[in-house]
């Protein structure tokens, strides 16, 4: 039977790095997944999830985030890490910073949003979307390497697939946004749905609209690249080190959520 404890999700400029895994689809009702490499990592089955598809064909808007979240589930996954690319919003950050989101702002417009359309009506409890121990292996992890990792930072989620324009940003950092990205979300809460961990960890490519001249998909790409094998070693860190068992309320977010 095909299980893993862990799941990693990656996006702009990390690909495959479980050599030898094997890779499959997986049907859901809603759709078939992205390809799915499982492999190991340490002593742990892990289950290798690139959003945007091996070649990177499927754009931010258009991601199945509910077949790829089901399909985990249904390999017994109990944990995400994910990575994404953000453009800093707050000037306080850099581009090749580390963030580790500790809570979320969601502007996306037309992606279905939840495992729960059907009775029995449930409204889940986000005050802790992203959990606090992966977020803390990660950010030691990160931090040991890149001194400019931050985990303090309110992850905005836009509807893309175009940047943001100046006048947004400049609303959005009114809002209380830290850093803007396409890909967070639902992908996030629908893991939480499912009383799975979530963490994930972004790079800055870029500044926001407005704040450097032009934002360009090459640019983006090309700082993904150059930091992609530190990413990897902060992912395969994070899987190796941490506890089977889970100590935190992940798995509970469910209870009393339910009308
Ligand atoms: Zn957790």
């Amino acid at each position: 039977m095909r299980t893993a404890v862990i799941a990693i999700i990656t996006g702009t400029g990390t690909k495959t790095f479980i050599p030898g895994g094997t890779k499959f689809r997986i049907g859901t009702p809603y759709g078939p997944s992205a390809i799915i490499t499982l492999g190991r990592i340490g002593n742990k089955n892990v289950a290798l999830l690139p959003r945007h598809g091996e070649q990177h064909e499927v754009p931010p808007h258009k991601i199945n985030y509910r077949a790829n979240i089901w399909a985990l589930h249904t390999l017994n996954v109990e944990r995400i890490l994910a990575t994404n690319a953000v453009g800093a919003i707050n000037l306080k950050y850099q581009p090749s910073d580390f963030i580790i989101p500790i809570d979320f702002i969601d502007f996306t417009k037309c992606r279905p949003l939840t495992f729960y359309d059907d009775a029995p009506v449930t409204h889940v409890d986000v005050s802790n979307l992203y959990c606090p121990e992966l977020r803390e292996y990660l950010f030691k992890s990160a931090k040991k390497r890149i001194n400019r990792t931050w985990n303090d930072a309110v992850y905005l989620c836009t509807e893309g697939p175009r940047y943001e324009s100046p006048a947004e940003i400049k609303m959005y950092r009114s809002f209380g946004c830290d850093v803007v990205g396409m890909t967070g979300l639902p992908e996030a809460i629908l893991a939480h749905e499912l009383n799975m961990c979530y963490s994930t960890l972004c790079f800055v490519s870029n500044m926001a609209a407005g704040i450097q001249e032009r934002v360009s998909t090459k640019e983006v790409a090309k700082e993904g690249q150059m930091i992609k094998n530190m990413i990897k070693e902060i992912l395969v860190e994070t899987v190796t080190n941490i506890s089977r068992k889970r100590n935190c309320i992940c798995s509970h977010t469910l209870e009393g959520a339910r009308v």
